[in-house]
């Protein structure tokens, strides 16, 4: 089967929102090997296909978006994009998806500070994380963020200049 692509969540299939396990889509009533468990609607969801988030079918249908929160973008059509055709990422207090270039930025996935000094990008992205408001301090996230941990980073990549953002959040 070929995997359906999404352009600002381009590793979903290592996401744990991604649920692989066999359900009966909310939307279109098949019989999927996996599902997203999470939407924002006012109606009962559980299961929702990808198939049905990408032709944005279960947006129309069930008055469901998958994301919660997003930093600000001008053009109306990346906005129903990113809400409405695309899945969200596990974490503990909801998306808060990041953007840059004005578009949204994509995301890549949990990230502490032994990730980031990995990539050699930690002090870009801490520099540009205490410009956002609210923050936590930098001390406190040097000691204590960590990958899947209580204090974790959210990180994405502008899809447009290249550059990497983290959003933090806490249990
Ligand atoms: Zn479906
Ligand atoms: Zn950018």
């Amino acid at each position: 089967m070929k995997r359906i692509e999404f352009k600002y969540h381009p590793n979903l299939y290592s996401d744990e929102i991604l649920i692989h396990e066999e359900g009966v889509c909310n939307c279109c009533g098949r019989k999927v090997p996996e599902y997203i468990g999470t939407a924002y609607s006012p109606e009962d969801t559980d299961c929702i296909c990808l198939s049905c988030i990408h032709d944005g079918s279960a947006a129309e249908k069930l008055n469901a978006e998958f994301v919660q929160f997003a930093e600000d973008v001008s053009d109306p059509e990346k906005r129903d994009e990113l809400f409405k055709r695309t899945p969200g990422y596990m974490s503990w207090q909801g998306e808060n998806w990041l953007a840059c270039c004005d578009d949204y930025c994509a995301y890549l996935g949990t990230v502490g500070i032994r990730e980031l000094q990995e990539l050699g990008i930690k002090d870009e992205v801490l520099r540009d994380y205490a410009a956002q408001v609210p923050s936590y301090p930098l001390d406190v996230v040097e000691e204590y963020l960590y990958k899947d941990g209580d204090l974790c980073g959210y990180l994405f990549r502008c899809l447009h200049c290249g550059r990497y953002r983290i959003y933090v959040d806490a249990s």
